[in-house]
């Protein structure tokens, strides 16, 4: 299998081999607390000596009322492509319609794969309930139910769809398990919901097993989403890399980070083939801005894996080294003062602190090494193409219908007048509970109906265009169809609840 575990040699590591070369960087300073955390993180950047050349873009909320939807000028593609790489502050998206998400499209555009989020406690320094806390959170980035692709189909029923692929299921998996590898980590625990979603969620999990055989040396788990989730702020110490699907990884990164002590330390990348998106995962934080309160500890972790990621280890270490004597000596900001407290201080005045101790390592935590600091690194993914015999074998017809009280046995007796002999209406289902045949009058049912016709042998798309018409014929408001196919003979859709 044609596998590569060497990471990808990127312009910007054959760069850094030189060990001179400024590297040019694309650096948004973003909105609320954005602009003082950016300043204090690139202050301590210089000052560790790091080889880089800062090129500001300039990204999100003016620009949002500027009237450009996606936060920024079209333009800045340019910049971020001849880079390759962003340190990127929080931005404040208004609230109200029209305007996307500019993180989701940054993802998606330049193939940000996977967001990687370290979460670590930094006990007894900055309060948290659990001391050995050190885990890494792996996020599937461009899936999942972030496709956006929502639709209003009738008066009562809104419609998100949640799109899982092999090959994206593949990249993120084995990522995680690279991950593991190169940063000496002994687990992966793959989270998902398959027990629900078991076409969706179900891929994940066999590509997860698929893959997991080819890491002997690293321990692989599996377990279902909510418990998961439960642990993780329960016992996080059982945890050491996690891989999960897009919504979950969103919702438990942050759990991960809360738990840890502050969602003000923490940093994450978003790494893609070609391209690499550093940030912290905080948001633009409005309540603090202008007032020097900010921890800048987020984007300083966030700035120091980009650092490892250019091939600057060395520095890396010593940025992260400064900032842990930092927390160690008590130069504390607000949100994780404690018992351990000695100092107070500002985003800037925190920024000072971290400066003076570069060069310092920490006496109790654990001191970070070039070759002991976290590597966000790119691989090359391994394409595999491999035939798969498809068959059509029927449709699901979704319709509007609220006639008869909504009885579905008046429903299926329309249907049954319009079905191809070889075509039956098999099953209808109500929210994806099955009505008919044989439902029960307990169960709800809305105006969305989703009627199956099912062959037992390959059917015609002029077969199905034939139904339809048949269909709109008894003045059915067909809402969407959605082809039933099977796969190297298996079915390729769920059955109905109940069926
Ligand atoms: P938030 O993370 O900005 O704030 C949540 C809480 O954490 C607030 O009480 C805030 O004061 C505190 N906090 C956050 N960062 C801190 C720091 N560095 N130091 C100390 N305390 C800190 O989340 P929110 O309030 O939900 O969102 C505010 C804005 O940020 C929204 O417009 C949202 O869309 C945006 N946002 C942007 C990003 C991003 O650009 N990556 C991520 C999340 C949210």
């Amino acid at each position: 299998m044609p596998t590569t575990k060497e990471p990808v040699q990127t312009a910007h590591a054959q760069t850094a081999n030189t060990q001179t070369a400024l590297i040019p960087i694309s650096v948004v300073h973003g909105d609320g607390i954005g602009p003082e955390i950016m300043d204090a993180t690139l202050r301590i950047l210089a000052a560790a000596g790091a080889r880089i050349a800062p090129q500001e873009v300039r990204m999100g909320e003016a620009l949002y009322r500027e009237g450009f939807t996606s936060g920024f000028v079209p333009d800045a593609w340019d910049t971020l492509r001849q880079t390759g790489v962003m340190l990127k502050a929080p931005i404040t998206t208004p609230q109200g319609g029209g305007y996307k998400s500019l993180n989701v499209t940054l993802r998606k555009t330049l193939g940000l794969y996977a967001n990687v989020r370290p979460c670590r406690a930094y006990a007894p320094y900055v309060p948290t309930h659990h001391p050995e806390m050190n885990l890494v959170i792996i996020r599937e980035n461009e899936e999942d139910l972030y496709a956006g692709i929502e639709h209003r189909q009738t008066r009562e029923v809104m419609q998100c769809l949640k799109l899982i692929t092999r090959p994206g299921c593949e990249k993120i998996v084995r990522y995680a398990f690279e991950y593991a590898r190169a940063n000496g980590r002994k687990k992966v625990t793959a989270l998902t919901k398959d027990n629900i979603m078991k076409m969706c969620d179900g891929l994940f999990h066999t590509v997860f097993d698929e893959i997991s055989a080819e890491y002997p040396d690293i321990q692989a788990e599996h377990q279902i989403i909510d418990i998961g989730t439960a642990r993780v702020a329960a016992k996080p110490e059982q945890y050491d890399v996690i891989v999960t699907l897009n919504l979950y990884g969103d919702i438990i990164s942050d759990v991960a980070a809360e738990v840890a002590g502050s969602v003000g330390l923490a940093g994450s990348a978003n790494i893609g083939e070609t391209f690499a998106m550093f940030e912290a995962i905080h948001g633009s934080a409005p309540d603090l801005a202008g007032q020097d309160a900010a921890n800048p500890g987020g984007l300083i972790s966030a700035a120091a894996l980009m650092l490892g990621h250019l091939g600057q280890h060395e520095i890396a270490a010593k940025v992260q080294n400064a900032l842990l004597c930092a927390l160690e000596d008590g130069m504390h900001t607000r949100d994780i003062a404690g018992p351990h407290t000695k100092g107070l201080l500002g985003t800037q005045g925190f920024a000072d602190a971290v400066i003076e101790r570069l060069g310092r390592v920490p006496q109790h935590l654990p001191a970070v090494t070039a070759d002991t600091q976290a590597k966000a690194m790119p691989i090359r993914q391994p394409v595999e193409p491999a035939y798969i015999d498809k068959q059509l074998v029927g449709t699901d017809v979704f319709f509007e219908w609220t006639d008869s009280g909504r009885d579905p046995d008046a429903l299926a007796a329309i249907l049954q007048e319009a079905q191809l002999r070889n075509v039956p209406l098999k099953m209808i289902t109500n929210r994806g509970v099955k009505v008919w045949p044989g439902g029960l009058p307990e169960t709800f049912k809305s105006d969305h109906w989703r009627c199956r016709f099912l062959s037992e042998s390959p059917v015609t798309h002029a077969e199905l265009l034939a139904l339809l018409t048949r269909i709109h014929e008894k003045h059915l408001d067909f809402i969407k169809t959605e082809h039933l196919y099977t796969f190297d003979g298996q079915p390729g859709y769920s059955l109905g609840q109940g069926q």
